[in-house]
């Protein structure tokens, strides 16, 4: 049922999933979580096992929304990354692949080759404000145009908890490079786990009353009573139903595309 604005949170299914196929990023940008967390030693890979269970699940559920392969790594450090792009392409034709990359390693040859294997469009984000070649399906944004959020109060204190709806756990699924799933995309020292795709279904994890009460609450504007990330939160990006910064960049690649 849905009523106003408010989505009943039993009642529908994410329209975005993001998976953490690789586990670490060849930058240290100041405004990321990446700067103060631990140092990563080496890459951990999400195994191709997770990977086709995770789509065998997506498939199941019919998903049609837009997938990406990011929390805070950066995915073209996975040569392999062609292989996964094109089982989703092959596996999930109606979902729209959208790669977020810092562009460091995006030479002509891995932007035809995942072009080529499913990607829709690229998001390139310059970190310290270097050139890209213009490119087709490319969206070059720098960090003047970021939004910097503090990530559930990790990188930087909230006066006073915010009151306005958030949508972030309605409309995203968001998996970690071992299957588990993170009540958001903020929550970077993964301390709100929902669930874990390796064992056990998605609707177990999606609809569980844990993640469908965090959800109504969330949808209410009640932050304090969700979670300690969320009452330290700063973020207003979901404040609707389907609201990302994203939102309008992706809406006109779909149309170019003739989605
Ligand atoms: S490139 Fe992206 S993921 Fe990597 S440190 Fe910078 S903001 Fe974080
Ligand atoms: S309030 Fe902030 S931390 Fe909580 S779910 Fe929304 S974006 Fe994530």
């Amino acid at each position: 049922m849905t009523s106003g604005n408010t989505i009943e949170p039993q009642d529908r299914w994410f329209s975005v999933v993001e998976m953490e196929v690789n586990a670490r990023c060849n930058r240290r940008c100041g405004y990321c979580p990446v700067s103060v967390l631990p140092t990563q030693k080496g890459d951990r890979f999400m195994s191709e096992a997770l990977f086709d269970r995770i789509l065998d699940e997506l498939e199941r559920i019919d998903f049609r929304g837009n997938l990406s392969y990011h929390l805070f790594n950066e995915p073209l450090l996975r040569r392999d990354l062609e292989t996964l792009v094109a089982k989703v392409a092959a596996r999930l034709p109606d979902v729209f692949q959208i790669l977020f990359t810092n562009g460091d390693l995006l030479s002509d040859k891995r932007y035809a080759s995942l072009k080529n294997d499913g990607i829709d469009h690229f998001v390139v984000t310059r970190h310290s404000f270097e050139p890209m070649p213009e490119r087709p399906e490319q969206t070059v944004q720098f960090p003047s145009d970021l939004i910097l959020v503090n990530r559930g109060g990790l990188l930087g204190a909230l006066g006073e908890t915010l009151t306005m709806p958030c949508y972030a756990p309605t409309d995203m699924l968001i998996l970690t490079v071992d299957g588990d799933v993170l009540l958001c995309c903020d929550d970077a020292e993964r301390g709100h786990v929902m669930g874990n795709i390796a064992v056990q279904d998605l609707e177990e994890i999606w609809f569980s009353p844990r993640f469908v009460s965090l959800r109504r609450l969330l949808q209410e504007g009640n932050r304090r009573e969700a979670s300690d990330i969320c009452r330290r939160c700063n973020n207003r990006e979901y404040f609707g139903p389907g609201e990302n910064d994203h939102k309008h960049l992706v809406k006109m690649a779909r149309a170019r595309q003739g989605d």
